[in-house]
């Protein structure tokens, strides 16, 4: 056999692993079916603008051996996420903290923000939350979900909050102090010129052919290497045996302005229902931009149909039940090994990744 490894997927988990089993001298080919590397960190420079092609990406981690990993291979910058949101013609800031608080209720301390909290989430007799909408009443009251969640999660899921998990609420800070940074995490940034550097530098010594679906000629590729390692969808690989996992897509529209800042941010939050997007990022403000034009993105969420891409898994208990069958799977046959977003079906951020990649060589490569 002509490779150690073949890898299906040149996204971050592909691509670390290729590099790190490259670094411990493994022989290793990568196939991507999209037409650049990268998977959905990809940027690609519009007007000299590095634009998020698959949305927007900011790294944060309180990870330091991730942190210092990625630094590694290329500089970061200073970026902080603090999105806004609109919401029935007035601006909010995210994520909840006493900006959001102040401008929903008048509050101006924490003990006023905190009571009116506690006061709205009586309704729920001290129940444990069980779905995203109690959880999201339970940490910050029905005023901020009715105003701020209700309307983008249902878009952006096509689920009725009661019917989703409550963990994803609680991807959000809630907090109070006057502080908008999106994330508690230590380290955060957007390297420098977009991903595509990143990317770059870990597959700089790696065979990598793209254009090439591996279930176009599966046998083959299998029979090219001792192992290999799938990043695609969990499901796909085992022919849907256990029926099709749910997965939300989405449709990104990237219009050029003649204009230098569209709307003096990032990421802004679109609420209400009768915007069928949910966000409009402008790129440039990731990287401090000075052009004279812009390059906007508005966000469709849509619900997963054959020939979409497919980017978050709905991790509720229906589809974590049919997930933990395929995982059941997935230690059979040890030539195959599976990693990354779509093959571990979590809702994973670009560290987990990486963590999760970094874990499985050091498995691997005893
Ligand atoms: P992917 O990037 O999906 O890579 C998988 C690759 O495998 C793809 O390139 C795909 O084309 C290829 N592939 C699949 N099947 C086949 C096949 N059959 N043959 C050949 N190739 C195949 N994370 C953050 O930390 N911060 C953020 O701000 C953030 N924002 C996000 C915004 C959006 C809209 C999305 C969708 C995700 C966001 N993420 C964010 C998450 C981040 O994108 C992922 O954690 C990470 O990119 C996943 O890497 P991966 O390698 O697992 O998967
Ligand atoms: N969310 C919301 N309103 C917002 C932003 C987020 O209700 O203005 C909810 C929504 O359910 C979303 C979840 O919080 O899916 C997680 O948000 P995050 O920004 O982490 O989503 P991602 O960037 O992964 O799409």
């Amino acid at each position: 056999m002509k490779y150690d490894y073949l890898i299906v997927g040149s996204g971050l988990f592909g691509s670390v692993m290729a590099h790190e089993l490259t670094k411990k001298g493994k022989k290793v080919k990568i196939i991507e079916k999209r037409n650049h590397i990268g998977g959905n960190v990809y940027c690609e420079n519009i007007d000299d603008i590095a634009v998020h092609k698959y949305g927007a990406h900011i790294f944060h981690t309180n990870d330091k051996e991730v942190w210092d990993y990625v630094n590694s291979f290329v500089e970061f910058n200073r970026y902080t996420n603090s999105p806004i949101a609109l919401s029935k013609g007035k601006v909010y800031n995210l994520p909840f903290n006493m900006n959001t608080f102040n401008q929903l209720w008048g509050v101006v301390t924490p003990l006023d923000a905190k009571n009116k909290i506690i006061e709205q989430s009586l309704e729920l007799n001290n129940k444990t939350p069980d779905n995203l909408e109690e959880q999201a009443i339970s940490l910050v009251g029905r005023d901020i979900f009715e105003t701020l969640i209700k309307e983008y999660t249902e878009k952006q899921w096509g689920r009725e909050c009661c019917d989703l998990p409550a963990f994803i609420i609680k991807r959000l800070p809630v907090r109070f102090t006057f502080d908008n940074n999106y994330f508690n995490d230590k380290y955060q940034g957007i390297p420098i010129g977009g991903y595509n550097g990143l990317i770059t530098s870990l597959l700089s010594n790696i065979e990598v052919e793209m254009n090439v679906d591996y279930f176009d000629n599966k046998k083959y590729w299998d029979s090219i290497a001792k192992k290999v390692i799938y990043t695609g969808p969990i499901d796909k690989f085992f022919d849907y045996k256990f029926g099709a996992l749910d997965y939300r897509s989405l449709q990104f529209e990237h219009e050029t302005l003649n204009v230098d800042n569209f709307q003096g941010n990032a990421v802004v939050n679109y609420i209400d229902k009768k915007y069928a997007f949910t966000r409009i990022i402008e790129h440039k403000h990731f990287d401090f931009g000075k052009q004279d034009k812009t390059v906007i993105t508005r966000e469709y969420p849509k619900e997963y149909e054959n020939g979409d891409e497919y980017y978050y898994p709905v991790n509720d208990s229906k589809n974590n039940q049919v997930y933990s069958k395929y995982k059941d799977l997935t230690s059979i046959d040890d030539k195959y090994l599976f990693g990354g977003r779509l093959a571990e079906y979590k809702y994973y951020d670009m560290h987990q990744v990486i963590r999760s990649a970094l874990n499985l060589v050091k498995n691997e490569i005893k």
